[in-house]
């Protein structure tokens, strides 16, 4: 697991709104482990889809790449490429599953069809459909059933696993899901996550899993990103960050589920609202307006995302530094 599948580097995406340009991806560097489930957390607005998009060079039309390279290890720079060489490296090597992608798929074409289309596009016409079906049946699909439906005859969970099927049905290395269980009730989310975990290992796949729910990134992923208002504010091994948030938003955000907090009574919503680019200051900390332990410094100068505490763990706070490194809270009772 030493080995870096892909290094992104002051990353910065804008968009161009009538407020003028807002950063939705805030010069971000990190590195995703070969091999490794890396989830990528904050609410609403934080900027996640947006980086997702970034990883796989398909920004909105709306945004800009300012500033930054996104390197996949056997690829480059991803952000550099075009045309038919960023297509062919799209389905070959990074499979991307789209926020609300059950409404991705041609809602009037068979899904073994659209399959089908998708191979002879890649150039390995047919030979798509016995993969396909190879997915499909490791997946608990009935593979004739779902391969001649139409996409709106599938429940949202049987969607979800054939938007899996073509993001890995070109023997992709790198699979990116953007919310895949969202749309899903409690029993399919849990399907669909081990299902995930199932492929990822069996293919030796680098994932990237990206959610508003912190509970559903400390199921599934070895490491985990939490993002607010463009910028990383912590990151680190899953295991330690949910069990000792170091950044008060990632004790916030732990707060707000009473399952990962464990004590019902003194869990609590996150206060304030979700983060909102024309309200973020452009210099100093992104989640002051928030923050608990607010300082004078926090509103000149923007907090670097720095080591803390020891192994991958990166903190951006000017408080956790100043105070020498501690966790926030111990979660009481956390599972
Ligand atoms: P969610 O959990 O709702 O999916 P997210 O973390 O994926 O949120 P993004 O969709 O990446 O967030 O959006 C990040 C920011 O960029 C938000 O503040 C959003 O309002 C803004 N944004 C997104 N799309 C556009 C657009 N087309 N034009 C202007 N601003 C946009
Ligand atoms: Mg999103």
């Amino acid at each position: 697991m030493s080995e870096v599948a892909v290094r992104v580097r002051e990353l910065t995406v804008s968009y161009l709104t009538s407020s003028g340009e807002l950063p939705a991806v805030n010069d971000v560097s990190f590195d995703l482990m070969a091999h490794s489930i890396t989830g990528i957390v904050g609410e609403s607005g934080s900027g996640k889809s947006t980086l997702a998009f970034a990883m796989v060079n398909a920004i909105p039309r709306a945004a800009r790449r300012r500033s930054g390279s996104v390197e996949i290890t056997g690829v480059g720079d991803i952000s550099l490429l075009k045309g038919e060489d960023l297509r062919r490296v799209r389905g070959r090597r990074l499979g991307f599953i789209v926020q609300a992608s059950q409404n991705s798929m041609n809602p009037l074409r068979r899904v073994g069809k659209q399959l089908l289309d998708m191979g002879r596009s890649h150039g390995v016409g047919r030979q798509v459909l016995p993969r396909a079906q190879g997915l499909a049946k490791q997946m608990g699909l009935d593979a004739g059933g779902v391969l001649t439906a139409y996409p709106h005859e599938l429940s949202g969970g049987m969607r979800q696993r054939a938007a899996l099927i073509f993001a890995l049905v070109l023997d992709t290395s790198v699979l990116i899901l953007d919310e895949p269980t969202t749309a899903l009730d409690t029993i399919s989310q849990a399907a669909v996550l081990k299902i995930i975990r199932d492929l990822h290992q069996q293919r030796e796949l680098t994932t990237i899993l990206v959610s508003h729910d912190l509970s559903v990134v400390a199921e599934i992923a070895d490491h985990v990103l939490v993002m607010y208002a463009g910028r990383i504010v912590e990151e680190g091994d899953t295991a330690s960050v949910v069990g000792s948030p170091a950044h008060p938003y990632t004790l916030g955000l732990m707060r707000s589920i009473p399952r990962l907090w464990g004590d019902l009574e003194s869990a609590q919503p996150l206060s304030g609202s979700p983060p909102d680019l024309t309200q973020v200051p452009a210099t100093g900390c992104v989640f002051r307006e928030r923050c608990p332990l607010r300082m004078e410094v926090c509103d000149r100068v923007i907090p670097e995302l720095q080591p803390a505490g020891g192994g991958t763990r990166r903190v951006a706070c000017h408080a956790v530094v100043e105070g020498g490194w501690a966790p926030l809270a111990a979660t009481r009772g956390a599972r």
